[in-house]
């Protein structure tokens, strides 16, 4: 393949930042080099989102300003993958006529020769194949950062909550095998990574259709032995499969953060019920009482959505109730959007969106407090961060991490430098806090 430039617009979740960083390492591998200039790129590939309509909405407007592009270079390669793709297939062939190729979330090993072909036949390719194998090079993956990197460990999901189209997207769950996953962490940790994020829709299933007898605890047990790995953290928990086994090892793996993303989506148990979310709030709050006992120190966050078809003043007042009683340290909050093929979004008793909006509102109002609270109770205080580098709004600040996984920015007075610290864990005093994280000052190193 000669020479070429690649434009990478990336949507959506951790789960597509990771299939991003795995494009560029396959196409750099095929002489590809990146760009973020979208004029002088010769193949220009969106990663979508489909997860509510204003994402979809936005991958159509983003097409349309790339027709004069194709109009200027008719040459020019536009590729679409991701969720949309996976969900419209050939239907954005036929509603975008500037678009090449349509890819899967689960062929992108097959994208040198999607691009291949149409280089030598002009073709316009759509392939959505969800049978290829999941278990990319991941040597080949071209990271983002230095310090921390996403890692996936499973595919899919098979819970089917009726408002997502996840399950519709990416498939059946399949998780990744254990010495491909330690193969790749050991390998990040090789090219001097210290913190890995393990991705999945749902975590805690990890395993289950693994034939090798393990599970997500046993996984994180294998992965806190490996050697220059300081941190480890993951991000999807399903609620109705938080085991007894994963607190314990939470509570006792050292290099595990105390830090644990468990999506309520709802307090009222007949909006999860309708939700198809397998716990009533009850058990869930059950599991957070057990988490809060194991590790006191545990940050929570949560996903929850407003407006749900049926919900009526008292399930959002339950709403209400079980994030004034959880106290989480941040949640992301949605409006809930009907998406295509799901059952929810055939459900009767839609919610106008004036009402979502107050709604939204509402909670957003009740959450910052909370967080604000939270975050100040934490002035004074020494706590461990990960240095990942310079600030991005500040260049004269580095950025860092607690452990429960709270954003630090450090004034770098003092003759610290960047390139000394990043990587590195350092005690932090905290000095100040506000909604969106803490300052604070270096009072000593860990390494
Ligand atoms: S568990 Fe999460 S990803 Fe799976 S269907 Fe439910 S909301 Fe979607």
């Amino acid at each position: 393949m000669s020479e070429k430039n690649l434009a990478l617009l990336t949507f959506g979740c951790q789960m597509n930042k990771y299939d991003s960083e795995k494009i560029v390492g396959l196409l750099e591998n095929s002489g590809i080099r990146l760009t973020d200039n979208l004029d002088t790129a010769d193949i220009i590939i969106l990663n979508t989102c489909s997860i509510r309509e204003k994402a979809e909405h936005k991958v159509y407007s983003q097409l349309g300003r790339l027709t004069p592009l194709k109009k200027k270079n008719p040459n020019l390669i536009i590729g679409v993958g991701g969720c949309v793709a996976q969900i419209q297939g050939k239907k954005i062939l036929q509603r975008a006529p500037q678009v090449d190729l349509v890819f899967g979330t689960l062929n992108i090993n097959k994208l040198p020769g999607f691009i291949r072909e149409i280089e030598e036949t002009s073709a316009r390719i759509s392939d959505i194949d969800s049978n290829s194998d999941i278990d990319t090079d991941s040597a080949a993956i071209k990271r983002e950062g230095a310090v921390q990197a996403w890692v996936n460990i499973m595919h899919g999901c098979d819970n089917y909550c009726s408002y997502c189209v996840v399950p519709y997207t990416r498939g059946r769950e399949k998780s990744r095998t254990r010495e491909s996953i330690l193969t790749e962490i050991r390998g990040l940790s090789e090219k001097g990574f210290k913190e890995v994020t393990l991705l999945g829709q749902n975590v805690n299933s990890y395993g289950s259709d693994l034939s090798e007898g393990i599970d997500f605890p046993d996984l994180l047990s294998l992965i806190d032995k490996i050697e220059g790995i300081k941190r480890i953290r993951f991000i999807t928990s399903h609620p109705k499969d938080l085991s007894d086994n994963l607190i314990k090892a939470m509570a006792e793996l050292p290099k595990v953060c105390e830090s644990l993303h468990l999506p309520i989506q709802s307090g009222s148990d007949s909006i999860l019920q309708n939700m198809k979310r397998g716990y009533t709030s009850g058990e869930y709050l059950k599991n957070i009482d057990k988490v809060k006992e194991a590790i006191p120190e545990i940050s929570l966050s949560s996903d929850v959505i407003v407006g749900f078809p049926g919900e009526t003043d008292e399930d959002f007042e339950k709403t209400r109730d079980i994030i004034k009683s959880v106290r989480y340290d941040g949640i992301f909050l949605f409006k809930y959007s009907p998406r295509p093929e799901t059952p929810a979004s055939e459900f009767s008793n839609q919610i106008p969106n004036d009402v979502k909006q107050a709604r939204f509102e509402n909670i957003m109002e009740l959450q910052k407090e909370i967080t604000l609270n939270k975050n100040k109770k934490l002035e004074g205080k020494i706590v461990e961060i990960l240095i990942e580098g310079n600030n991005k709004n500040d260049n004269s600040k580095l950025t860092g991490r607690t452990r429960t996984n709270k954003l630090v920015t450090i004034p770098t007075e003092g003759g610290f430098k960047k390139e000394d610290l990043t990587g590195k864990l350092i005690d932090v005093k905290i000095t100040r806090a506000n909604l969106y994280g803490l300052e604070g000052i270096i009072v000593g190193s860990r390494q």
